[in-house]
């Protein structure tokens, strides 16, 4: 039989003063968030499944930016950005710019499992959602005070700011599955795509290799096709996935100046995390670690 293992993060990026104050609400969402995903784990549930409940839960939260809590673009509008991907039949999911959709990772899971196409975006996304019943929200919903504040402050400034969440996954078949899931940048260009809705740039899955989720400046990944690459990496090299983070984040990526946060499970189970900001929100367990962090 398999180890299971479940890893998750929730941006990385600067301190926050949510960081400071909020610190203990913060740590118990990741915690449940782990914790939650891991019990279905352990019930045999397909990891896929496992990815999109943790990711569901860190959505309600509204310390993180997707779902309840998520950044507010340059027009004033809440955007939401989200894929899943399973290692094993290499099935995606994905939509783009939605807004009344209270957790755009169960749409994206929806379009994975029932759809023809793999990403759906805006006013087709949400049709979609109607047609399968799930939960809408008034926008008012979406926005928090926080965030707000964070806008009125930056409106005139660069976009920026991350706190995307993303859990990766193996259950007990054996089979990878990754997700990520965001409310975009602060300040962002209103109909801007994120890169967490886009497979091989921050989510990535595949049983032959392992399930990668990527956080921070989103276009950087886009370009470098950061989770695919680390795949690839292992798969064309015949290294570790250790090995395979450090060269993506030497290679392409090094030529721009980016804010990186990573989490990865091998085919072992086994969690890699990097980062090269002052904190990732982050945690992972398995039958060796159970670990939750901030810096
Ligand atoms: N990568 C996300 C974006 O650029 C932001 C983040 O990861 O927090 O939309």
């Amino acid at each position: 039989m398999n180890k299971i293992s479940i890893a998750i993060h929730a941006g990385a990026s600067e301190a926050t003063e949510i960081t400071r104050l909020k610190k203990t609400e913060i740590m118990e969402a990741l915690q449940q968030s782990v914790n939650e995903g891991y019990k279905l784990l352990t019930k045999g549930a397909p990891a896929f499944e496992a990815v999109a409940e943790s990711i569901r839960l860190m959505e309600d939260c509204p310390w993180f930016n997707a779902g309840k809590g998520s950044a507010i673009t340059n027009k004033g509008t809440i955007e939401m950005h989200s894929c899943i991907m399973d290692g094993n039949s290499l099935k995606v999911g994905a939509v783009a710019s939605v807004s009344k959709v209270r957790n755009p990772i169960l749409l994206a899971l929806e379009i994975m499992k029932k759809s023809k196409n793999c990403f759906l975006c805006d006013e087709g996304a949400e049709e979609f959602a109607k047609e399968n019943k799930l939960q809408f929200e008034g926008e008012d919903y979406f926005f928090t005070d926080h965030q707000l504040k964070y806008w009125k402050e930056k409106e005139s400034k660069e976009p920026s700011g991350h706190g995307t969440v993303g859990c990766v996954a193996l259950d007990l078949s054996g089979n990878l599955a990754a997700g990520t899931s965001t409310g975009g940048l602060l300040n962002a260009a209103s109909r801007r795509v994120s890169d967490s809705a886009i497979a091989g740039a921050s989510t990535y899955a595949n049983n032959k290799t392992c399930s990668v989720c990527c956080t921070g400046d989103g276009e950087v990944f886009i370009k470098s096709v950061l989770a695919k690459t680390i795949s690839d990496l292992i798969e064309f090299k015949g290294i570790s996935l250790e090995q395979a983070i450090e060269i993506a984040c030497n290679g392409d990526l090094n030529r721009f100046t980016a804010d990186v946060g990573i989490i990865a499970i091998d085919t072992s189970g086994k969690v890699e995390s990097y980062f090269n900001t002052e904190k990732m929100y982050r945690g992972w367990k398995n039958s060796n670690e159970d670990f939750i962090g901030i810096y």
